[in-house]
């Protein structure tokens, strides 16, 4: 018997030959493998029962970073080939082929780099085709070396003959290198001098003991990394990386290192083990072991462990078990990955630098993840997922989405592929601009994708918005934010149809130009109601209100209780000064510079400002982070009452008793974590209320959950129990995260259905 078997997916560049081949071989059949367009084609003959064997076993046992989309069976007639055998993929073959992402060392390689009789012992650039660097060093298609940053390493004969051995772990492994041919490391001083150095690796690692900040070259760009145990030399990173008090990320030498910092369960292990290691937000664990100003006011910290050779090395001097390792910029710029630029753009914040000579070509953020629910859910996903694909239910036509304006990405789709770029970050800079527009490049490029339209979000500031504006020869279509985010929950768990959507976050422009944000939505990817939404208040001193919480408190008493909240018994309002305040008010009542918002991040905002006194924050959603951190875990009962009156054919949700509940609890001196607790309780029944009146009205009762708001785990747990216990079907966010680093998703989904 003789089957032809197409695979599409991930199925080169990972092992994949070298696999069939040796399963053929075990099952003695004959035949061929060869790569093609899509994926690898493969022709095997011999007994009808080991042709069957072949053809079960060949799914689940594929090697760990392939991936299959598809797979077709098809009869052959016999061709009696003496053999199996890998036949050489012709020219021009492999462009649709999907490149892999960057992974993290596998263990074979890494008990190589630490064996002292093996010839890369100490390598800090060993890999083989189940892991090391893909997405980041690719220039062009197809992925051959000769089209990646290691092109300009010819191989030794040594590795040469790894390359094309197919029983070879490293067979076609296109960044296979050693100390004889692969790129290598320097120490350089702060100013960019290269150092003298026998060592520089074991250098760093003593440099890093003594409290030093060293900036290190990774995989997706550079990491700054000071020993997360060394308060000053912490609070010295902070200073220099002007970041005041957003958490930093922390990697730990190993899995039991990382379970003594945070409480890790079953799954969070699994993700921090998996082959894209990203950081993974746990809880933390009391009494703290770092540095105070790690992760400050925060429950949770960010752990991760050694991904590249390199980290391994670092740690494996034994001179400290867990380093604080930052992306390697100021505050919100693109993370550097060119040393020179490096120089240039640390300076001051670093004290050496160990750069190596094999080229970042896309830049990749670390993925950051945590673990809800039992599922490991997205908030900000970049290396090691990038560029798999999220898989569509149905075909779409080429789309360019070119996302919102912070936690940026792009999405490019073909077929039933929508491929995310990877975390772009906030598009306020020069170096932001850039890096928006070489990945929409980059990925076209790779991807073979030229978008016949373009989706953009409403908001006419925006930079993304400006650039699609600007394309010539396609079809522009304007998404609202608030849309854009439920379609991208819809297109994630692949639905169809309509459905209910919750869309909560901080910021987003509304159909109507107020800034929406607290959304109840009905919707298909085509269009969308809103039947009801947070009400509207004034933001005074509009941005700025979103750095102080407490505007938005003084906006929301105005709100409710006109100048009478001056004789209100809080100290919120006692601390008050009388004349700034009246000064804003006054704007407020002329509507200067204040524009109306139905926010759930503003409300969140204005509720810590009044419970809990944080008037201040460094980074967004701060207070809303703070905020759910206070929840005192073992309370339970109703939360605040919100009030639900209709207005204009739809619904608005009330916040005035909500506020008056809160005030009293206030003033009667309730604690922090149970006025927490009664407002996000609070919050889901009023949710849960709205979903009922929708269903009744419309008979929908499928819900998607979407917004940077449902990062809030109370808020997404707890509203996800309340609605199946109706008899709901509840769809929340994993693959793609549920903030503003998901809209490009819904945006590309959207303008689809607009344009058919
Ligand atoms: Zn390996
Ligand atoms: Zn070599
Ligand atoms: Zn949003």
């Amino acid at each position: 018997m003789r089957k032809a078997i197409e695979i599409a997916g991930i199925v080169q560049g990972v092992g994949f030959r070298p696999f069939v081949y040796r399963l053929a071989s075990e099952n003695h059949l004959t035949g061929f493998i060869t790569n093609t367009e899509a994926g690898v084609s493969i022709e095997v003959e011999g007994p009808a029962e080991a042709v069957s064997a072949f053809a079960a076993r060949l799914p689940q046992e594929i090697p760990p970073l392939a991936r299959i989309t598809s797979m077709r069976v098809e009869d052959r007639p016999p061709n009696h080939d003496a053999e199996f055998r890998i036949l050489p993929s012709r020219a021009g073959e492999q462009r649709r082929v999907l490149i892999a992402p960057d992974v993290a060392i596998c263990q074979d390689c890494l008990a190589e780099l630490l064996d002292p009789s093996d010839r890369r012992y100490r390598y800090p650039f060993i890999n083989c085709t189940n892991c090391g660097p893909r997405y980041t060093i690719v220039r062009d298609i197809p992925y051959d070396r000769a089209k990646t940053s290691m092109a300009v390493f010819p191989m030794c004969a040594d590795c040469q003959r790894e390359y094309d051995d197919p029983t070879n772990r490293r067979f076609h492994a296109q960044p296979n290198a050693c100390w004889k041919c692969g790129p290598h490391v320097e120490s350089w001083d702060s100013a960019g001098r290269r150092r003298e150095s026998a060592d520089p690796v074991a250098e760093a690692a003593e440099l890093l003991a003594a409290g030093q900040i060293v900036a290190v070259k990774g995989l997706g760009g550079f990491h700054l990394a000071v020993d997360a145990r060394n308060q000053a030399a912490v609070e010295r990173l902070r200073e220099g990386k002007r970041r005041v008090e957003k958490p930093f990320a922390v990697m730990t030498a190993t899995l039991v290192e990382a379970e003594k910092l945070g409480m890790l369960d079953s799954a969070a292990r699994a993700l921090l083990e998996s082959p894209a290691h990203p950081i993974v937000l746990v809880r933390k664990r009391q009494p703290e072991q770092l540095a105070e100003s790690v992760a400050p006011f925060n429950r949770d910290i960010g752990l991760f462990l050694p991904y590249t050779p390199l980290h391994h090395l670092l740690f494996a001097a034994q001179r400290f078990t867990a380093l604080v390792m930052t992306s390697g910029n100021v505050s919100e710029e693109p993370i550097a990955i060119d040393n020179a630029d490096a120089v240039v753009r640390l300076h001051g914040m670093v004290d050496y630098f160990l750069v190596h000579n094999r080229e970042i070509l896309l830049r990749a953020d670390d993925s950051v993840l945590r673990v809800a629910g039992g599922r490991a859910r997205q908030i900000r996903r970049s290396r090691g997922y990038v560029p798999t694909p999220v898989f569509l239910k149905q075909d779409l036509p080429p789309v360019l989405a070119v996302g919102g304006e912070l936690k940026n990405t792009v999405c490019l789709t073909r077929g039933r592929e929508a491929f995310l770029s990877q975390h772009i970050g906030d598009l306020e800079n020069l170096e932001s601009y850039k890096f928006f527009a070489s990945t929409i490049a980059g990925l076209k490029r790779i991807l073979e994708i030229e978008p016949q339209v373009i989706a953009y979000d409403l908001h006419p500031d925006y930079f993304s918005t400006r650039w699609a504006l600007e394309q010539q020869g396609v079809k522009l279509v304007g998404v609202q934010h608030h849309h854009a985010h439920v379609a991208s929950c819809m297109a994630e768990n692949q639905l169809d149809g309509r459905v209910i959507g919750f869309s909560l976050d901080g910021t987003g422009y509304g159909a109507d130009g107020h800034i929406w944000g607290g959304e109840v939505l009905t919707a298909d990817y085509a269009s969308f109601d809103r039947v009801a939404h947070l009400d509207y208040v004034a933001m005074p001193s509009g941005a700025a209100a979103v750095v102080e919480p407490a505007r938005m408190a003084i906006g929301y008493l105005f709100h409710h209780f006109g100048r009478d909240f001056w004789d209100l018994d809080v100290p919120f309002v006692r601390h008050l000064d009388r004349r700034r305040t009246e000064a804003l008010l006054k704007a407020v009542e002329h509507r200067l510079n204040c524009p109306l918002t139905s926010s759930t991040g503003r409300l969140f905002d204005a509720v810590a400002a009044l419970a809990g006194g944080r008037e201040r924050v460094n980074y967004e959603a701060q207070a809303a982070i703070e905020l759910e951190a206070a929840i005192s875990p073992d309370e339970q009962g109703e939360g605040y009452p919100f009030a639900i009156r209709e207005e204009g054919g739809g619904w608005i949700i009330d916040t005035r008793p909500m506020l008056l509940a809160l005030i009293k609890d206030i003033s009667q001196h309730v604690p922090l974590g149970v006025l927490s607790y009664r407002f996000h309780q609070g919050l889901v029944e009023v949710l849960g209320r709205m979903a009922e009146r929708v269903r009744d009205h419309t008979g929908l009762d499928r819900v998607c959950l979407s917004g940077g708001s449902f990062q809030n785990q109370f808020l997404v747990r707890r509203l996800e129990e309340f609605l199946f216990a109706k008899n709901f079907r509840v769809f929340t966010h994993a693959e793609v995260p549920a903030g503003d680093g998901g809209i490009s998703l819904g945006q590309a989904m959207v303008a689809a259905h607009r344009d058919s």
